[in-house]
């Protein structure tokens, strides 16, 4: 038997922790025992079922885990190794990591770097495992720290965070976006050196602005990332990975064709392993443990639907790691 925080859709919504038997549990090569989970923006979708993310009913949510292998026929992985796992549609279509046990596939693993606990690897979670493929984004076009000024946007979110901590610790002057100026000695902690209202961004804007960024790490999407790519400058690029604002992008070619501006797209939940495996080392070297933590709220799997709301309503900053 596992607790876990199951969603089921009969005639209406329910979200529950309920304890499972492992029979129930699905399909793979690879069974886990999680010893941390997280809630990321997309759990946050699946548990107040604000959007269509869970597309198998019904579905263990949970997107990330980490913890100790208990059984494993998988070639790569055998009983007591420690993984991490983020996305390939688990907490969506296969069961995920907000329970005590999951069965996942050996081939979707990383092995845990020594660097990082369970609950490290899991405040870090999708959010800062996508952030380090942001910034990886940037470093493979050309931007350097003497490029010029980096905007985060979704500045106080869990991508937000990592991508502020990452970049000013390479040396990047990070200007951070937010709506929650009264989080400023947080931003500023983590290494923002300046902070704008992200109201200067959210409203439909001229095609072509003043040049500022160098490069941009957008979470929001909509009109902030229509008017980031019109600040970017000459040859700057902008890593877009997020719709928090909105899924539009109510821009123009002008900021592509006049000023050779590029477009990045960062995925996580498809990325290949080697890829992953490369980000994650990357978070291993390039991620101050103590701005880390400094971004952690834990909760317990019985606090995790209530915490899944207010992440929704906007009344998270950083990351919120669940201990199971
Ligand atoms: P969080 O909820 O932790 O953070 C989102 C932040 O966006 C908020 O804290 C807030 O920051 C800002 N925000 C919220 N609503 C709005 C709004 N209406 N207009 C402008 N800004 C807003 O989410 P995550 O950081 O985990 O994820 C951020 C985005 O990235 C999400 O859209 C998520 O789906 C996406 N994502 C994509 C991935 C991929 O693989 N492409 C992987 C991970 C995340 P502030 O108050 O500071 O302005």
């Amino acid at each position: 038997m596992f607790r876990a925080l199951l969603l089921e859709k009969n005639e209406s919504f329910h979200a529950s922790v309920q304890t499972l038997e492992d029979s129930r549990l699905p399909e793979g090569d690879v069974t886990v025992s999680v010893a941390y989970s997280t809630l990321n923006f997309k759990d946050g979708l699946a548990i107040t079922h604000r959007s269509p993310v869970v597309r198998q009913w019904p579905m263990v949510a949970g997107i990330d885990g980490a913890g100790t292998v208990l059984e494993s026929s998988h070639p790569d992985w055998k009983a007591g190794d420690a993984f991490v796992h983020n996305g390939w549609g688990v907490g969506e279509t296969h069961w995920g990591c907000l329970a005590e046990k999951a069965r996942l596939k050996g081939d979707w693993l990383v092995h845990l770097p020594s660097a990082f606990t369970p609950r490290q690897a899991m405040a870090i979670g999708t959010a800062g495992y996508t952030a380090m493929l942001c910034v990886m984004a940037l470093e493979e076009r050309g931007v350097r720290p003497e490029s010029g000024e980096i905007l985060v946007t979704g500045a106080s979110g869990g991508v937000g965070s990592v991508a502020i901590a990452l970049l000013s610790h390479l040396g990047y002057r990070v200007v951070a976006s937010t709506g929650k100026l009264q989080e400023s000695g947080y931003l500023q902690a983590l290494g923002a050196a300046e902070l704008i209202d992200r109201q200067t961004l959210s409203a439909a804007g001229k095609p072509f602005q003043k040049e500022r960024w160098a490069g941009v790490v957008d979470t929001v999407g909509s009109h902030t990332l229509a008017n980031a790519l019109a600040q970017t400058r000459y040859g700057g690029t902008v890593a877009a990975c997020g719709l928090a604002q909105g899924m539009d992008l109510p821009t123009t070619v002008m900021p592509f064709i006049l000023r050779n501006v590029a477009l990045v797209g960062v995925d996580s939940v498809m990325a290949p392993l080697a890829r992953r495996q490369q980000a994650w080392n990357r978070l291993a070297r390039d991620l101050d443990p103590a701005k880390l933590e400094a971004m952690i709220e834990e909760v317990s799997l019985d606090q995790a639907q209530a915490k899944a709301q207010a992440l929704m309503d906007g009344q998270v900053r950083g990351r919120v790691v669940v201990r199971i």
